[in-house]
């Protein structure tokens, strides 16, 4: 039988060398692309193994779990998960990076949470969806909200965040990103990050401008339990 860690071993090998060939593929340097492993409901044992393996980078949907695993294991821990503003606090304290930014409300309480000394990085989601409902916010609204996270000292803006829409395939989804994006960077170009890509699409993604990678199944095993 083989052990959970060679069998998550096994995977993240598999994933980087997808990851260094579609780089290559599209003229892009493999290292400017950060993979973040997606550990939620996986036990914190998991990212244990992942961090012996070099992995740096861990991301969580929920405040509970993320604040659970981040105590134990050592890395960058990503939040990335729909915002609650009762969680924020917690939110701030756990999390180095925080995805799914998308309502100046919710970003004024972030900012005034980070605690003294700490600087918390974000992406703005932006909504692929013709019909909003999985978060993010519509491209014709990103500047405000931008000028809003470089005006908060507590934050420091990365770029932009999102999730291909179910029912549309990746390579449409993820060029419209990719043209966002270039607006985006030109206005922002202090925020040329783009964190986009899971494990059934980071392929696209990456031809598309992805620098940070957040894929779970793909390493660990499909999930029980969806969220
Ligand atoms: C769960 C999740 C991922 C990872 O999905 P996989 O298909 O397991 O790679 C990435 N991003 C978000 C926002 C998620 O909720």
């Amino acid at each position: 039988m083989i052990s959970r860690a060679d069998e998550i071993s096994s995977n993240l090998d598999s994933v980087r060398s997808r990851i260094v060939h579609a780089a290559e593929g599209a003229w892009r340097d493999p290292a400017e692309i950060t993979l973040i492993a997606v550990t939620k409901t996986y036990p914190a044992s998991d990212a244990q193994i992942l961090q012996k393996l070099g992995m740096t980078d861990f991301a969580e949907n929920r405040d509970r779990e993320g604040a659970e695993k981040s105590a134990i294991v050592p890395g960058r821990w990503h939040f990335q998960g729909q915002i609650q503003s009762n969680k924020i606090s917690s939110i701030a304290h756990w999390a180095d990076v925080v995805h799914s930014l998308d309502d100046p409300r919710h970003l004024r309480l972030l900012a005034a949470a980070v605690p003294e000394g700490k600087r918390l990085s974000v992406f703005i989601q932006v909504c692929l969806d013709p019909q909003p409902g999985r978060g993010g916010i519509l491209p014709e609204n990103l500047s405000p909200l931008a000028e809003l996270a470089l005006g908060q000292s507590s934050l420091r803006l990365e770029g932009l965040m999102a999730v291909a829409p179910l029912g549309e395939i990746p390579e449409s989804a993820y060029s419209r990103l990719a043209r966002i994006h270039i607006d985006f960077r030109q206005q922002f170009p202090s925020a040329a990050g783009l964190s986009a890509g899971m494990s059934g699409d980071f392929e696209t993604a990456i031809e598309h401008g992805a620098t940070h990678l957040r894929v779970g199944s793909s390493i660990l095993g499909s999930r029980s339990d969806l969220r």
